[in-house]
C-alpha cells in the first residue's frame, strides 16, 4: 500500500518548486508563488481521480472524517453508527464534534453489516460511517438504501481503499462525503494529509471554511476576509501537497503494482483448501493494497500469525490481538480516559460498550489476517513469500 515506497524525483521536484519561492502556505502571497498553487493543483487532480464535483485537502484522514460530519451538521448528541473494525481515527472524529459513535458488527466484507446499521437506528441517528478496510468495500447499495430510507447521512472513509470502486465509481465518491488519508502509509502520501470529497456544494463550502478557522476566502485580502460561522485549523501546507501532486499521477503505476502483487500471493493461497477470502461485493473491485482471507479458527489464525513472524513473513497483521484497529483492544474508549471531561451526553451514550459484545465480528477478526501489499517488492520476492506463506499455512493445518 505505501507510496513512500517509490519516492523519488518527481516529489523532489514538486517539493523544489514550492521550496524556491518559499510560499509554504496554501492561501494567499499570490504575488510570491510564481504560479505555483500545489494544493489548488491537487484538489483538481482528486477531483478528476474520484470523480467528484469538489475536493477538501486537509491536515489529516482523521481531520477529513471530523470536517465531512461537521461540514454535514453532525454535532452534540446526535449517534454515527460506525464499524466494530476500524481506525481509532473513527470515534476520535465523532467524538471530537460531541457526537457519539455507535459500534455496530462487520460481516465479512470486513465492514458493516447492513442488517447490523438498520438494527442500531435510532431517532438520534444522523449518519451510517462505512470504513472501506483494507483495500475494500462495504454492500454500498444496501447501505445507501437504508441511509435513503431513515433519512440519514452517509460518510465514507476510504482512507484505506485508495483506487478501489465499486459499480464502476471510486470509493469515496458513493456517499454524501467520502474521506482520504494521504498520511505516510497510504496508496499515496502527502507525508501527513487528507481530503474530502463531494458533490454537494453545501458540504464542499462548509469543508473550505471550517477547515481553515471558517474564513469565507472571498477576494485576495485574507485579513479582510468574513467568518460565516466558527471553524479550526486542519489546513495541509504546500509542501505536504507538492508531495501527494506527485504521487497522484503514480496512483495508476501503483494500482497496478498491487493489483499483480496481490494476485499472486493470493493464487498461491487459493490452492489452500482450508483458506477463504473476504467477500467482495458484487460490481466491486478491491484497491489490492491488502490481501485479507480466513482461517478456519481463532487458534489456527493466532498460530499462522505467529508463524508468519518467526519466519519473516512481515506487514501481515492478526488485528484480532493488535491494538490498531479493533474494538476488543480499545480499553481507553471503553473506559473513557480522556485527558478533559467528557460531556454527559456522550458519556452516557457510549456505557453501552462497557458490557456490549460483538461475537459476529469476533467470528471474523479472528479468523482474519491482513497483509499488506508492497510496491516496492520485486516479482522474484512476491513469488519467495507466496510459498513461504503457503508452506507456513499448511505446517499449520
Ligand atoms: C489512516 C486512516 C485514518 C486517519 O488518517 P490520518 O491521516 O492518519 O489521520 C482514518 N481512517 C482509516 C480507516 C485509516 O486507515
Amino acid at each position: 500500500m505505501p507510496g513512500f515506497e517509490l519516492f523519488g524525483d518527481a516529489e523532489r521536484k514538486e517539493v523544489n518548486d514550492v521550496l524556491e519561492n518559499g510560499v509554504l502556505m496554501r492561501y494567499g502571497f499570490d504575488g510570491m508563488r510564481h504560479g505555483h498553487w500545489k494544493s489548488k493543483e491537487l484538489e483538481t487532480q482528486l477531483q478528476h481521480t474520484f470523480k467528484t464535483k469538489h475536493a477538501q485537502l486537509v491536515s489529516s484522514g482523521t481531520a477529513a472524517v471530523t470536517i465531512a460530519l461537521a461540514s454535514a451538521g453532525v454535532g452534540a448528541g446526535d449517534e454515527v453508527i460506525m464499524p466494530t473494525f476500524t481506525f481509532v481515527a473513527s470515534f476520535e472524529a465523532i467524538m471530537a464534534l460531541g457526537a457519539i459513535p455507535i459500534l455496530v458488527d462487520i460481516d465479512d466484507t470486513l465492514t458493516l453489516d447492513p442488517v447490523a446499521v438498520e438494527n442500531a437506528i435510532t431517532s438520534k441517528t444522523k449518519a451510517v460511517m462505512v470504513v472501506q478496510m483494507c483495500g475494500s468495500m462495504g454492500n454500498m447499495d444496501a447501505l445507501q438504501s437504508i441511509c435513503n430510507k431513515h433519512n440519514v447521512l452517509l460518510i465514507e472513509d476510504a482512507c484505506q481503499a485508495i483506487g478501489g470502486t465499486y459499480k464502476g465509481k471510486p470509493l469515496g465518491s458513493i456517499g454524501d462525503l467520502g474521506c482520504f488519508s494521504f498520511d505516510f502509509v497510504k496508496t499515496i502520501t502527502c507525508g501527513e494529509g487528507g481530503a474530502v470529497i463531494t458533490n454537494n456544494e453545501t458540504y464542499y463550502l462548509n469543508a473550505d471554511h471550517y477547515s481553515d478557522h471558517g474564513h469565507d476566502h472571498i477576494g485576495n485580502d485574507r485579513g479582510a476576509e468574513t467568518h460565516p460561522f466558527l471553524g479550526f485549523n486542519y489546513r495541509i501546507s504546500e509542501l505536504h501537497a507538492a508531495v501527494g501532486l506527485a504521487q497522484i499521477k503514480r496512483l495508476p503505476e501503483f494500482l497496478s503494482l498491487q493489483k499483480k502483487h496481490y494476485s499472486i500471493l493470493r493464487d498461491a493461497l487459493s490452492t489452500i483448501q482450508e483458506v477463504t477470502f473476504r467477500t467482495v461485493p458484487e460490481g466491486g473491485e478491491e484497491s489490492y493494497a491488502f490481501l485479507n482471507f480466513f482461517l478456519p479458527t481463532l487458534e489456527i489464525a493466532q498460530s499462522v500469525s505467529k508463524g508468519f513472524k518467526e519466519h519473516g513473513v512481515d506487514g501481515c497483521f492478526h488485528y484480532y490481538d493488535n491494538n490498531w484497529h479493533y474494538i476488543r483492544k480499545w480499553d481507553h474508549l471503553k473506559d473513557l480516559k480522556s485527558l478533559f471531561p467528557i460531556s454527559v451526553e456522550v458519556k452516557e451514550g457510549l456505557a453501552y460498550l462497557k458490557t456490549k459484545e460483538f461475537p459476529q465480528s469476533d467470528h471474523y477478526i479472528g479468523r482474519n489476517i491482513s497483509c499488506l501489499i508492497k510496491l516496492s517488492w520485486t516479482e522474484d520476492e512476491v513469488k519467495a513469500r507466496a510459498s513461504k506463506m503457503v508452506e507456513i499455512i499448511k505446517g499449520i493445518l
